[in-house]
Order: C-alpha cells, then structure tokens, then sequence
C-alpha cells in the first residue's frame, strides 16, 4: 500500500489543533487505498503547540512530529518537514484549516491520474482585504514579467507533490527560500485545482505587509536577476541621455556664454541621479547580501527532537542536525 503524508508546520497554532485533528481524522475514514502519515513541524511556538502535537503522537501512530530548536520560519520549516518524508505523495498543508483538508482526496484522484504536482488555486480569498488581494496580484504580475519560468498565480504551498517532486525540493538547499518560486522551478506533470480559502479558524496570521513585503523582494531575488538588468538598462539610458544634453550645454555656452540660470534643472539632475544609484546599490546589496547568507554554509535548520513510528534519515540534511 502507498503512503501519503500530511505536513503541516505550525506556528503557535495550539487554539486551531484541535480543530485540525478532527478534519484529519474524518478525512483519513475516507481515504483507504492508502496509508495516511500526518508529519508536523513545530516551528519554535511559544504556546502549547508542541504538547498537543505530543498527545496526539501517542495516541495515534500516524502521528509523527519534528521539534525545531526555535522559530526559522515556514519557508524553513517545510523544508525540514519535507527531509524527513520518503512517502509515495506529500500533501503540504496549513495548520489554521485555510486550506480545506477535504480537497485531499480530490488531488489524490488527480495524482492517480498521474500528475505530480497538483496545487490548490485559491478562486476567492474569503476574510482578505482589497489591498491584500490587489499588492499580492502585482506582486504575481510582476514576478511573471521577469521570469521565463511559468509562475503559478494564486497558489500557497497547499498542494500534493508526488514522490519524484519531493526529491526535487530536497536538493535545493538554498538558505533564503522562496518555496512558491521553487514548486515552479522544478517543472514536472502540474494540474490546478480551484477552491475556495476559507478565513482562519481561529489564532492569528503570522504575516504582516512588512513580512510580506519582505517575502516578494526574496521571491523575486531568489528567483531572478532581471532587477540586475533593470539597472544596468536604467544606468545606460541615463548615460545616454546625458551625453546629449552636454553636447547642447557645452554649444549652448559656446554661442550664448556662460549663464547661471538652471540651478533648478541641475538639482533635478542630481537628486534624480543620487536616486538612480542608490536604487541600484540597494539592487546590488541585495544580491550580495543573498551570495554572503549562501556561502555561509550554515544548516537550514536545527532539530530539538524528532519522533517518528518510522523515522526517515535526511539525505541531504547537513551533518550538524541529527
Ligand atoms: N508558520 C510557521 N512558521 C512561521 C509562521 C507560520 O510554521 O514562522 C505556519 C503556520 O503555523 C501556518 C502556516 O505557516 O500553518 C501559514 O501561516 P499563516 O496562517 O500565519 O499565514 P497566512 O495564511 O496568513 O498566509
Ligand atoms: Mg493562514
């Protein structure tokens, strides 16, 4: 029989567990034709996340959970999650019950048909407001313009990735991850499934427009190097543009003489110019920045304790993490 594992990371999620046990488990009675694993990260909460995670543990084997050493993050923790799963199918999963458990089954019938990745689009974003939905399609909008990679619009990290996805996503090791970027990248057999996301069930959102806008610079960092090239077009075009304008200055001098008109203009110049280049500093810094985290080398993560009826041994976990 296969096995398909649910990953769930969570993050001070303890008011909603409750809640999610009961789904999943009214959803494992209507999955038979496999084995169900439900693997959960606790990513360092500070409630009682990891104790109700361990209650369950013992009561049901199916049950497996990885303790994080503190907070990394959940582009971190679904890597962790995602090292200790050598399922024939992963589901990836969102602890607050945004992401319907009972579409599961839907995406089985689809990865039978054999489709290996198999995301979840959200049709209408219940409990979001106008600006939320408006900065996230930009966002999508703009990242599709600088890529040639096909850009999944809409999606989380809620769907079922076949065995052969899994091992894609393990050995990418980068240390700033944009995991949405990285389900595009792999490529393979994809089919959307629409639904709609329901609002939180209950605790709140980890996100706020300072993370996410953190979380779209690292999208289209890690995913591109068109800001790069945006400058350099930028420096050129400029440059050229000046070329001319001294050609006219220096004739204008030469037939009208030197006057001291145009400090208006000039400071124009500047400032616009001083703009230009530090935009392009920042673009730069960005990129260096991202090479100096890499080189680093360190673990992606670190794990307090892991329990597992079988557990799985990391292939390309770093040697430091037991
Ligand atoms: N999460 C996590 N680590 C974090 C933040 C969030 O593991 O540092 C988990 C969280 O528990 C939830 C999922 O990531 O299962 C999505 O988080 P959230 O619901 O806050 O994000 P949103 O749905 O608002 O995008
Ligand atoms: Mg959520």
């Amino acid at each position: 029989m296969k096995t398909i594992t649910v990953l769930i990371p969570a993050y001070n999620e303890a008011p909603v567990l409750p809640k999610l046990f009961d789904r999943l488990e009214t959803l494992g009675k209507t999955i038979k034709k496999y084995n169900l694993e439900f693997l959960f990260v606790n990513d360092g909460s500070r409630d009682d996340t990891l104790a109700i995670i361990k209650q369950y543990a013992q009561k049901d084997e199916r049950v497996s959970y990885i303790n994080l050493t503190r907070n990394f993050g959940k582009e971190i923790a679904m890597i962790a999650g995602i090292d200790h799963v050598d399922s024939d199918a992963l589901v990836i999963i969102d602890a607050d019950l945004q992401d319907p458990p009972e579409l599961i089954p839907d995406m089985i019938k689809l990865w039978e048909e054999g489709y290996d990745d198999v995301f979840a689009r959200r049709s209408s974003r219940l409990g979001e407001s106008w600006f939320k939905k408006f900065t996230s399609q930009s966002f999508y909008k703009v990242l599709q313009r600088s890529t040639t990679i096909p850009i999944q619009r809409d999606t989380g990290d809620f769907r079922l990735l076949d065995r052969r996805c899994i091992d894609a996503l393990k050995r990418i090791r980068e240390s700033e991850r944009y995991t949405k970027g990285f389900f595009s990248w792999i490529g393979f057999n994809k089919k959307e499934i629409n639904y709609i996301r329901d609002p939180r069930a209950a605790g709140e959102t980890k996100w706020n427009y300072f993370k996410l806008f953190n979380l779209a610079i690292d999208g289209i960092v890690s995913f591109t190097t068109a800001p790069l090239r945006i400058s350099t077009i930028l420096g050129i075009a400029i440059s050229f543009f000046a070329f001319f304008y001294i050609l006219i200055v220096i004739a204008r001098t030469l037939f009208y003489g030197v006057d001291l008109a145009g400090y208006p203009s000039m400071m124009a110049v500047i400032l616009f110019l001083g703009g230009v280049q530090l935009l392009s500093l920042g673009i730069i810094g960005e990129y260096i920045g991202r090479i100096f985290n890499e080189t680093k080398q360190r673990p992606l993560y670190l794990i307090e304790e892991y329990h597992a009826t079988s557990p799985v041994i990391p292939e390309f976990q770093d040697k430091t993490t037991r």
